[in-house]
């Protein structure tokens, strides 16, 4: 029966496919395709890793004492049974053989399967056998977290060969995907970011959430903030995400997909008229010249850029480079080669390169107990310039792969999150230390124009000050909302209070752009805001001429561009500046 969910519009267009739902698991677990020469090698995984718990437990029974609650003996008996049930064992076989599943998620995901027919079931006996499952499954992901390397667990089973290899089923990866999960870290839509998902749709997550963010990079239809959605959507639904309307179709009738297949071929065809734009100079009609530049996650997406016509990056976040990695950081040559290849990747275009920024929604790991879980509001707390300032050693490292990079191209080094003159000082200082250690070491560097984030209200309240440090600044809207109206950017249930166009927030852009402006330095806005094409015309208005957003929006951030006349729109960007609601404006 069809039936929709709502949720919050993140990345425009129409995806429609079959479900694929990523498992919630108390253990940390990555998700990711798997290469098909690599499934007899993750089968592997689970089996060794299954056959040691079962090891470990018949162990337990054997040891028991003799005056042991005679329950524990039958718990024990239960968790084996479970096992070696068949509808585990085949379901994992069938996930990973089938869809590639990496052999963590095939478990999760086949857990979530029988879990669910558990909750469905009269006998609250067998009902209650769900916390069983679970446990057993816990043991096996974090015995396969344990073990030395999958290369290793597929030697020592490589006995058992042939009889996975029956399990390579027809290749059933040509049927459109969509990923709905309960919630995805940043670091997990990065690895899917390899993939081919047609569309993606979570429970929680607001318009700016960084996994939001990543999704609308992919330029992939996306929803998020649909509250029940990986509750309500079972695993290979035929499900559509209307990217535009923040709407998921679960099973749709025949008549739904003729509907949707056709908006989607009408998009498709909007693509490819705007794709005409690219060698168009970004020119308004009275002929100032804008700057349209791309947000890049990592190296690889300057492909990206370079295809839309982006005129350099505005904003790479190497926090990216940072994540997903068990705590081991890149060490300084990993870095310098990846700036550097960002740089090679934008062929003699400029790269403005982000120190990091790690914390609140953007963890290093979702590693339970890490320091940013145990903060109660970790978006005020140890993040962006205020992580790095805490860790010297690690933000010399940083500095030094950059000024490194900037030896082979043109790059800017900008700093997030700075509110204190203190801080600015503090990391001015460090720059200074981390050229004089390359001097020291007899390494080559390049200059770099320094430049700093405005997503604080006190920062965008201190311009001066800030203009009396760096050369050009760079406004951070998604977080100079957060901060400036109190809303979590990541929080679904405050989403519909996280406004763009409070008049506060405008009042802040538009001053930072007009100071910078008054002492000719140069100023651009990074946050979705720049990306957002009912925008574009106001940011116009107040003097922006530098905008940095995904290479996805650029050709459509261009087209509003070249419709504008950018003198008559700042006498009517002034009145919106006035307006009680300046949104209705728009
Ligand atoms: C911003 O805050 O607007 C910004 C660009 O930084 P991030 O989204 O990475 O916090
Ligand atoms: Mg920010």
């Amino acid at each position: 029966m069809t039936f929709s969910v709502h949720g919050l519009a993140v990345s425009r267009g129409i995806a429609i496919g079959r479900a694929v739902l990523v498992a919630s698991s108390r253990v940390d677990v990555v998700h990711y395709f798997i290469d098909a020469s690599k499934v007899l090698q993750e089968i592997t995984r689970v089996r060794v890793s299954r056959n040691a718990v079962m090891e470990e437990i018949t162990r337990l029974q054997h040891d028991l004492p003799k005056d042991a609650p005679h329950e524990i003996a039958a718990l024990l008996d239960v968790h084996l049974m479970l096992l070696q049930d068949e509808q585990l064992i085949s379901g994992v076989k069938h996930w990973i053989a089938e869809r590639h599943y990496n052999a963590e998620w095939a478990l999760t995901t086949q857990y979530d399967t029988i879990a669910r027919q558990f909750d469905e079931m009269e006998d609250e006996y067998l009902r209650e056998r769900k916390a069983d499952l679970e446990q057993v499954v816990e043991r096996i992901l974090r015995h396969m977290k344990g073990v030395a390397s999958p290369v290793q667990a597929a030697v020592r089973a490589g006995s058992s060969r042939n009889q996975s290899q029956d399990l390579l089923l027809d290749d059933t990866m040509d049927v459109p995907l969509v990923l709905v999960a309960h919630d995805i870290s940043p670091a997990d839509m990065l690895q899917f970011k390899q993939s081919l998902f047609a569309g993606f749709a979570t429970d929680v997550g607001g318009k700016t959430s960084h996994t939001a963010i990543v999704a609308r990079s992919m330029d992939i239809p996306a929803v998020v903030g649909a509250r029940s959605a990986s509750q309500l959507i079972k695993q290979d639904d035929w499900v559509i995400i209307d990217g535009d309307a923040g709407v998921l179709i679960v099973d749709p009738s025949p008549i739904i997909l003729a509907e949707y297949g056709f908006k989607q071929r009408q998009g498709e065809l909007e693509r490819e008229r705007l794709n005409r734009l690219k060698h168009t100079p970004a020119l308004t009609i009275d002929g100032q010249r804008i700057e349209l530049l791309a947000n890049i996650e990592m190296p690889d997406d300057t492909l990206g850029a370079v295809k839309v016509g982006a005129v350099g990056v505005g904003l790479f976040r190497s926090e990216f480079l940072f994540m997903g990695r068990s705590g081991k950081l890149p060490d300084e040559n990993e870095q310098y080669l990846a700036y550097r290849k960002a740089v090679e990747g934008m062929e003699g275009l400029p790269v403005t390169i982000r120190t990091v920024d790690i914390g609140s929604d953007k963890p290093l790991d979702k590693l339970p107990g890490k320091a940013q879980d145990r903060h109660l509001n970790p978006a005020l707390g140890l993040r962006a310039i205020r992580w790095s300032l805490a860790d010297p050693p690690m933000f010399l490292t940083q500095l030094r792969a950059i000024l490194r990079a900037a030896a082979h191209g043109h790059v800017n080094l900008l700093v997030p999150m700075l509110a204190h003159g203190s801080e600015i000082r503090q990391t001015l200082a460090l720059i200074d230390q981390a050229r004089a250690q390359l001097d020291h070491k007899g390494l080559s560097y390049g200059p770099v124009r320094l430049g700093a984030m405005i997503e604080i209200p006190a920062a965008a309240l201190s311009v001066k000050l800030f203009l009396k440090y760096f050369d050009f600044l760079s406004i951070g809207t998604n977080d100079l909302i957060q901060y400036t109206l109190a809303i979590d950017r990541a929080d679904e249930l405050v989403a519909h209070l996280y406004d763009p166009c409070h008049p506060a927030v405008l009042r802040l852009i538009a001053d930072t752009i007009a100071e910078c402006q008054r002492q000719g330095k140069a100023v651009s806005v990074c946050g979705e805001m720049a990306g957002d094409v009912s925008m574009t015309r106001l940011l116009l208005g107040l003097g922006l001429r530098s905008f940095s957003m995904h290479p996805s929006q650029i050709l459509a951030v261009k087209q509003q561009v070249l419709r504008a006349d950018a003198a008559k729109l700042a006498l009517w960007a002034q009145q919106v500046l006035e307006s009680e609601d300046p949104g209705a404006m728009l």
